[in-house]
This record gives structure tokens, C-alpha cells and sequence, in this order.
């Protein structure tokens, strides 16, 4: 900081002679601005540092009302997928419900699904036969009891 200064001339913050840079606002302090900084009147220094607090200010507001925007979003982002989720669960528990009602024999039934698709396995333990089928949504209604078919054929040529 140029000999003689004490006060920042871009934001009129109380400084130490030995700062290069303004600890309140991180501008340089040279010799220039401080020399300008010193030749205004008392009210122009006062408006200067009013400037100065009232962008400050505005600045945090922003701020904050940019963090707040970003939570608002992951909230809506964990709320969206929590929604999804449970609509995966329903249909993959309505995929088996429909399955188990149409066969009179055990298997293990593991069902999952994706945005396009619903990924049936279904296993025949003690004799280690599995029918796996991916069906897409669209055509479940034609699907399932096809699988189904298909399914109680396997089973009586392997058994369970
Ligand atoms: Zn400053």
C-alpha cells in the first residue's frame, strides 16, 4: 500500500499500510487510486463506501438467493426420484402379483424395472432352470401372459 494511505479507495475500508491488496474487497491499492481517494470531499467518501456496502449487500442477497434456488432443486430432484421409485416398486410388485396368480407351481420370481423396460427372472431352484424376459411397457398387456406360457411349459418339461 503507497505510503500515507488508510483507507481503501475502492471500498473506503480502514486498512494496514502494508496491504497490497484490500482485505475487505481484494482490490490492489495503488498509488493512483489512493491519490484520487484523497482529493474527495468527505461526502464523496462517504457515498463511495455507501456504494460500496449497498453492491455488497446485493451481492450476498443474490447469493443466498442463488443457494436457495440449488437446495429448492436437489429437494425437487430427491422428491421426483422417491416418486419414481415407488411407481418401480407398484408395478414390479403388480408384474409378480400377475405372474403368481397364473401358475400353480413354485419359482423364485425376481422382477425389476427401467424407464423403458420390466426385466422378469424367474428361477426354478432344485432343478436350476431359469426364463428370463424383458418386456417393454408398451406391450405388457400382451407380454406377461405370453411369459407366463412360456413359463408353465418350462416347468413341465423340468419341474421346479
Ligand atoms: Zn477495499
Amino acid at each position: 500500500m503507497p505510503e500515507g494511505a488508510s483507507f481503501c479507495p475502492s471500498c473506503g475500508e480502514d486498512v494496514d499500510d502494508s496491504c497490497i491488496y484490500c482485505n475487505e474487497c481484494g482490490k490492489e491499492i495503488t498509488e493512483e487510486d489512493v491519490e484520487k481517494y484523497n482529493q474527495l470531499s468527505e461526502e464523496e467518501r462517504t457515498a463511495l463506501r455507501e456504494d460500496y456496502l449497498r453492491k455488497k449487500s446485493e451481492e450476498e442477497a443474490e447469493w443466498e438467493t442463488y443457494q436457495k434456488g440449488q437446495q429448492e432443486r436437489r429437494q425437487q430432484e430427491l422428491e421426483q426420484n422417491a416418486v419414481r421409485e415407488a411407481q418401480e416398486e407398484a408395478l414390479n410388485n403388480e408384474v409378480a402379483e400377475y405372474i403368481k396368480e397364473n401358475i400353480t407351481f413354485d419359482c423364485k420370481l425376481t422382477v425389476s424395472s427401467s424407464d423403458s423396460s420390466i426385466n422378469i427372472q424367474a428361477k426354478f431352484v432344485e432343478a436350476g432352470y431359469t426364463l428370463t424376459a424383458k418386456i417393454y411397457h408398451k406391450d405388457k398387456a400382451t407380454a406377461l401372459p405370453k411369459f407366463v406360457q412360456a413359463l408353465t411349459a418350462l416347468h413341465e418339461a423340468v419341474g421346479e
